[in-house]
């Protein structure tokens, strides 16, 4: 297997009726890195901020970021890499910084909402990312936004440091790419005013799916209670298909679920393009895409998802369809 996956490594992760799909990986780390040449991933769709914070026993400063965002930048190359902003609070509590004892610490003080508060931090993170990436790209996602003026107000931050910078004369990223995690069900509501500021979406299943089911993603004695391809969840991701799509907006997908090969075969029936994962299920999700036929899977799937339809048990249908394919 793992030769077979090997040889995939360099081949187009193009489905059998000619669908180019974009595998990307997630990253977290510098380590991480040489996973993109060895897994042939198409770019960082994730890179979670909040690591380099998470191994460091006081706060990284200024230049500690930077140095460790363009040390990313250039191990990836020609490759994108998409950050995330620091997605700390609730659980992943930072030693070194004063945390507030939570009843639900998934739904409390966490990401954005701490950025926010906390303009300082959030502030500093920016302006590391932008002295990194100086003459080349960037792109940077807000995780846990709930409402579409936590973007604006994130985005006026950037906007704040690049004038900043540009008034010190600081060589700044030639294009800046902002976007938001869609993983707080609220969002799927406010998609049409969302997606009119953003330049471009990802969904974080992970917590898109335990918030919409109100199913800890810790706790196993409730989260693989219920069908993450269940009807509800398909229908989802369906709605932020359809939107991003009619407004020309990208769209990723970079919790577990990409990682899964029968999930991501749902995701491109459901007409996803573009999915982020963990390097090692590159080679078994790209084995999946070249066997596919996305056309024939997509005329069979989404009618299953209106409503009224005989059979609407999607996973017993994707799993039929897998074999059969
Ligand atoms: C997610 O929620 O799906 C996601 C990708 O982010 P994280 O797993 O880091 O919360
Ligand atoms: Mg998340």
């Amino acid at each position: 297997r793992q030769a077979q996956y090997r040889r995939l490594r360099n081949k187009p992760s193009v489905t059998k009726d000619g669908v180019e799909v974009t595998l990307q990986m997630n990253a977290g780390l510098l380590v991480d890195l040489p996973h993109l040449a060895e897994a042939g991933a198409a770019g960082v769709g994730l890179f979670r901020t909040e690591l380099q914070f998470m191994v460091a026993s006081s706060f990284p400063r200024l230049h500690e970021q930077q140095a460790q965002y363009t040390q990313i930048l250039d191990a990836a190359g020609d490759k994108p890499v998409t950050f995330r902003s620091l997605d700390v609070g609730g659980d992943k509590v930072l030693p070194y910084l004063r945390s507030i004892q939570e009843e639900n610490p998934a739904m409390g003080w966490r990401a954005l909402r701490l950025g926010l508060d906390r303009p300082g931090l959030l502030r500093t993170q920016i302006r590391a990312l932008l002295l990194a990436a100086a003459g080349r790209d960037l792109k940077l996602m807000f995780p846990m936004v709930a409402e579409v003026n936590e973007f604006l107000k994130a985005r006026s931050l950037v906007e704040k440091e690049l004038k900043h910078l540009r008034r010190h004369k600081h060589e700044v990223p030639d294009k800046i790419r902002l976007g938001v995690m869609i993983e707080v069900p609220s969002l799927l509501f406010q998609l049409p005013e969302l997606l009119q500021h953003v330049d471009f979406v990802s969904v974080g299943s992970n917590d898109l799916f335990q918030f919409m089911y109100a199913a800890d993603r810790g706790n196993t004695r409730v989260s693989d209670r219920f069908d993450t391809l269940g009807l509800g969840f398909m229908r989802a991701l369906k709605r932020i298909v359809d939107a991003t799509n009619r407004a020309h907006v990208p769209v990723t997908l970079c919790g577990e679920l990409a990682g899964q090969p029968l999930a991501a075969m749902a995701l491109l029936g459901l007409g996803f393009r573009d999915l982020s994962m963990s390097p090692a299920s590159l080679g078994p999700v790209k084995a999946m895409v070249r066997s596919l036929d996305a056309g024939r899977l997509a005329a069979r799937l989404q009618p299953r998802l209106a409503p009224g339809h005989r059979d609407q048990d999607i996973r017993q249908f994707l799993v039929q369809f897998a074999e059969e394919m």
